[in-house]
């Protein structure tokens, strides 16, 4: 795995897996572009999650909604009135940083005695934070009288009081400009699923328990975007809405969880490097009745959450829904009088008309890639004495599956194999083949074990039979991105050799 997060930015910009946003203009923080890898390999773990998640069930749906909400959807979801993180100013040079990050990042000794001011234990980081949300003048006293210094400047700051900064993005729509035609890019999947569940359920004739899949962009004015495509401000996630009945919930969210560590291992991050992490009562969000956080172990972070499993009640079905107060809502939920649609579906006992309860993993695109490319990175010492880097990704996540280089790339009798080969590889739906013939071996093998791809074909002189050995005629040889190993293989098999081991 890799060492430190400098590393794999590193790797990153050098091989084209990810690039920062806008960048020929300055760059624009919180915003990546992925460039030429790293959209294959974004796109194989999307499919990844697809296949496991929608494919080898029987109980779910995929659904593709769009970006763009009406606002009384992220009203009723509670996002305009929650969905806020609390931000302090630096009146010295306006500059403006989340406050548990800005406190989290001071030395020891300044972190102690912000809390010591606020009279609660440096030792539970949550409940300091929530003191100094909850009592905002003393706040702005204790971070000026701890010395608390803007990461910026390197100076003690002069603090403002925190203030809750809601961090959704609002966006014109159509031509008119009047105060009601605003909507909001969604801060997350998931309230696509809620607002369609009717029609997913009219449509499929879905019975309990079922689950609804969705991958797509998320957006979130994140206060203080950093830490590389940790923390981004256009995200990518990967949530399940799972349905069930009330009651069923918690061994459902038992029966998630291990289902979706067993897919993070599938992926190459193993248990091991994932702790479980169950919310404490008083850090759970307000629709939450109980949630696992997956916390990896992240190069230079430590352990950060790549994927939250929560057991949302009936809360957002019974926010969404028209006709609250006949329908036995669990959840504690404000008043209604804009939805036109009653949220229900038969209980599958009684089948009496019921609001379902459901079980959310909601994964980011960009954390899994982090987490993929950290635990895939191997720097080793050859026989040789030389170093080399290698990407030990999984084949089914790898950008590219082979690579089919000819060893003289002016020799037409090489090419024209080489190319034929190519070919016949690509058909087989793997996923990208690669015709290489950018330079000498040496440095496309080193470049293949950076980008992880699995296998290296090389058509040689042998191959066309104008080499020394004429039993090597028809056959390349085949490099193992792992073991280095080189095996000569007949031309007429190398599909079925490759599929094999590439499935
Ligand atoms: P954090 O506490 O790190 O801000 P969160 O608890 O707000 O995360 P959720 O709202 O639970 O995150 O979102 C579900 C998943 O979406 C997270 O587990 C994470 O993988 C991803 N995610 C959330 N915010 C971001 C972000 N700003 N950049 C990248 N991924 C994100």
């Amino acid at each position: 795995p890799a060492n430190s997060m400098e590393e794999l930015v590193s790797l990153c910009k050098r091989r084209g897996f990810i690039f920062q946003g806008s960048e020929i203009y300055g760059g624009l923080q919180g915003f990546y572009d992925y460039g030429p890898l790293g959209v294959e390999l974004k796109n194989n773990i999307k499919a990844s999650w697809w296949r496991t998640n929608v494919y080898e069930r029987d109980d779910m749906e995929g659904l593709d909604a769009s970006i763009i909400m009406h606002r009384l959807v992220l009203r009723h979801s509670g996002h305009e009135a929650t969905f806020s993180d609390p931000m302090v100013d630096n009146k010295k040079n306006n500059k403006r940083y989340r406050l548990d990050h800005l406190v989290k990042d001071q030395k020891a000794e300044v972190v102690a005695k912000v809390a010591a001011e606020m009279g609660e234990s440096v030792e539970n980081f949550p409940a300091v934070v929530a003191a100094l949300v909850a009592r905002p003048a003393q706040a702005s006293a204790a971070l000026m009288a701890a010395g608390v210094r803007d990461p910026f400047s390197g100076e003690v700051g002069d603090w403002t009081e925190p203030k809750p900064f809601n961090m959704m993005f609002r966006t014109t729509i159509g031509p008119t400009a009047d105060e009601d035609s605003y909507g909001y890019l969604r801060p997350e999947t998931a309230q696509g699923i809620f607002t369609n569940f009717k029609n997913v359920v009219d449509s499929t004739s879905r019975r309990l328990p079922f689950g609804i899949a969705q991958i797509g962009k998320a957006f979130r004015n994140e206060i203080t975007p950093r830490n590389f495509i940790f923390r981004v401000r256009e995200l990518e996630q990967m949530e399940i809405e799972f349905f069930c009945a009330p009651g069923t919930d918690e061994e459902w969210h038992e029966k998630w969880l291990e289902a979706r560590l067993a897919w993070w291992e599938a992926q190459g991050v193993p248990r091991s490097k994932i702790q479980i992490l169950d919310v404490p009562k008083e850090d759970l969000a307000h629709y939450s009745k109980r949630t696992y956080d997956l916390m990896y172990d992240y190069p230079t972070l430590g352990y950060e959450e790549i994927e939250g499993i929560a057991n949302r009640t009936d809360f957002d079905l019974g926010s969404h829904t028209k006709a609250q107060a006949e329908l036995g809502l669990q959840a504690r939920v404000e008043e209604n009088q804009d939805s036109i649609a009653k949220l229900t579906i038969p209980h599958p006992e009684t089948q009496k008309p019921v609001v379902p309860f459901v079980i959310e993993p909601s994964a980011g695109v960009d954390r899994a890639m982090l987490a993929v490319l950290s635990e895939a990175f191997t720097k080793e010492t050859l026989e040789n004495g030389s170093e080399r880097i290698v990407l030990k990704l999984r084949p089914h996540l790898a950008p590219i599956k082979v690579a089919v280089i000819p060893l003289a790339r002016n020799r037409e009798e090489i090419t024209s194999v080489a190319r034929a080969i190519k070919a016949d590889l690509q058909k087989l739906g793997l996923g990208r083949v690669l015709y290489e013939d950018s330079g000498n071996i040496g440095k496309a093998y080193r470049r293949h074990d950076e980008v992880g791809t699995p296998y290296c074909v090389t058509v040689d002189f042998d191959t066309v039979g104008k080499g020394e050995d004429p039993n090597l005629t028809d056959t390349v040889t085949v490099r193992d991105r792992d073991t280095l190993a080189q095996e000569r293989v007949k031309i007429s098999e190398l599909a079925g050799w490759i599929q094999a081991r590439l499935r």
